[in-house]
């Protein structure tokens, strides 16, 4: 349970840090006391929340395919952008956290990829019973 609690810190950490990078860099204009703009500011809060109510957090790492299916599509596109310009430079400013990501993201798409082959031989057997 704790280790779960960690790991929503941790995420939540990580988006935070990614948009506030992808604010300063894309963004001008007011900014708040945490650096945001009232868009990333949105998008910061949006994203908190998700972590917050994730039913997967235990098993998901984060950024994880999971991501893909519980935000809002408009939410989901920004995000997205957010990801690809701050992914990159994650490596130059946190280049451990940045690693760990990477490893964690290839495991989890290996793990998928071997449920999905289980559930495909599950139907096939299914198919050839009948
Ligand atoms: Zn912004």
């Amino acid at each position: 349970m704790r280790r779960t609690e960690n790991k929503r810190d941790k995420e939540k950490q990580v988006v935070s840090l990614m948009i506030r990078l992808y604010c300063r860099k894309k963004h001008d204009g007011h900014k708040d006391e945490e650096g945001l703009c009232e868009e990333c500011r949105a998008m910061h809060d949006y994203a908190a929340l998700r972590a917050d109510k994730c039913p997967f957090m235990e098993t998901k790492t984060f950024c994880s395919n999971c991501r893909v299916h519980c935000y809002r599509p408009e939410m989901r596109e920004k995000i997205r952008s957010v990801m690809r310009f701050a992914g990159p430079c994650m490596i130059l400013y946190h280049p451990v956290m940045a690693l760990r990501h990477a490893v964690s993201s290839i495991r989890e798409k290996k793990r998928i990829a071997r449920e999905e082959e289980i559930q495909a031989e599950n139907l096939r057997e299914r198919n050839s019973e009948q």
